[in-house]
């Protein structure tokens, strides 16, 4: 095959981020300023990073958004608190608590506190009901900013066979029931594999869309994909590289040089889904500001 197309997630949430910004500016019109809070127990690093992201993609959408930092101790009861606090606040749309959240803390609790009104990440299980069922509701900002990367990129997946790697609830299990809805941008036949899975490699084989979401770094190759495959890498994984500055480098869960010549299409990590996710989530506090 011919040099892949690479499906440019940072240049797609660029475009989608541009589109918002002139809805932002028909609410503020209406007196609307839309507002994200986005709250942060402990200090893992990568959170730290996924949050500055998030809350500079809103400066540049105008969205108004809230960065709350809690130390790593803080109790259940208090995140929940702080929780039903910015539920009941007019002028914040949206709400979402950085995963993982550290300690005794159960994401579970947190995820149906937040009101599913202003639940930008779609993980109240009545948002997650209503991706099953294909209802209207909040869908999460993963697996939507790979379906609206697909599309934009004109691949659609109907009819295509679709094999997922991972089924994680925040990627795995919600593109999963996205894919087979009976809707435009779906109507695939999907396989979602994990870590039982008996053989990953011969299921990835006869996909047309390989999607990667395991956290495991570079482990779809070429020889597990077919020719003219798209391949979709979710994965971002910090791998040890004592040549470079940090100590580290990012790489996704597909080992890009050997499975690129194979492809019809392929993201990159980094730039890819990441910036995709992003775009999503401000997309849903949009929505949820015009909506309030
Ligand atoms: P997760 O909930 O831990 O799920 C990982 C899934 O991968 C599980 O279903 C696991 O199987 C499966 N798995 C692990 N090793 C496997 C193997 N060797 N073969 C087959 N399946 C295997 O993780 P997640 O939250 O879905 O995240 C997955 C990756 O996506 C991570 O790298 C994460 O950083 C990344 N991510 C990226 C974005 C983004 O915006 N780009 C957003 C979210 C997540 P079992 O169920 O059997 O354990």
């Amino acid at each position: 095959m011919g040099d892949p197309l690479i499906l440019d997630g940072k240049a797609t949430a660029k475009q989608i981020l541009s589109e918002l910004a002139a809805d932002v500016e028909a609410l503020r019109a209406r007196g609307i300023v839309p507002g994200l809070a986005a709250v942060l127990v402990g200090d893992d690093p990568a959170s730290h990073i996924y949050v500055r992201n998030k809350a500079k993609a809103c400066e540049k959408a105008g969205i108004h958004s809230e960065v709350i930092r809690l130390p790593a101790q803080t109790t259940e009861p208090e995140l929940l608190d702080l929780v039903r606090e910015l539920n009941l606040r007019p002028d914040i749309h949206g709400i979402l608590v950085q995963s993982p959240v550290p300690g005794d803390i159960d994401e579970f609790k947190v995820s149906v506190t937040v009101s599913v009104e202003k639940d930008v990440d779609g993980f109240h299980p009545d948002n997650v009901g209503r991706v099953l069922l294909g209802r209207p509701g909040f869908v999460p900002c993963t697996p939507a900013g790979v379906l609206e990367l697909l599309k934009r990129y004109d691949i659609d997946p109907a009819g295509a066979e679709v094999v997922i790697a991972g089924r994680g609830n925040i990627v795995g299990k919600p593109l999963g029931a996205l894919l087979i809805q009976k809707a435009a941008g779906a109507n695939a036949t999907v396989t979602v594999c994990h870590s039982r899975t008996r053989d990953l490699a011969a299921h990835c084989r006869r996909a047309d869309i390989v999607v990667a979401a395991m956290g495991q770094p570079e482990l779809i190759t070429g020889d597990m994909i077919r020719e003219g495959a798209v391949v979709v890498d979710v994965g971002v994984n910090r791998v040890e590289d004592p040549g470079t500055e940090k100590g580290y480098r990012v790489t996704g869960d597909v080992h890009f040089e050997s499975v690129a010549p194979r492809c019809r299409a392929i993201t990159p990590v980094p730039g890819g889904v990441g910036p995709m996710t992003i775009a999503m989530l401000l997309r849903n506090t949009v929505a949820s500001a015009g909506r309030l």
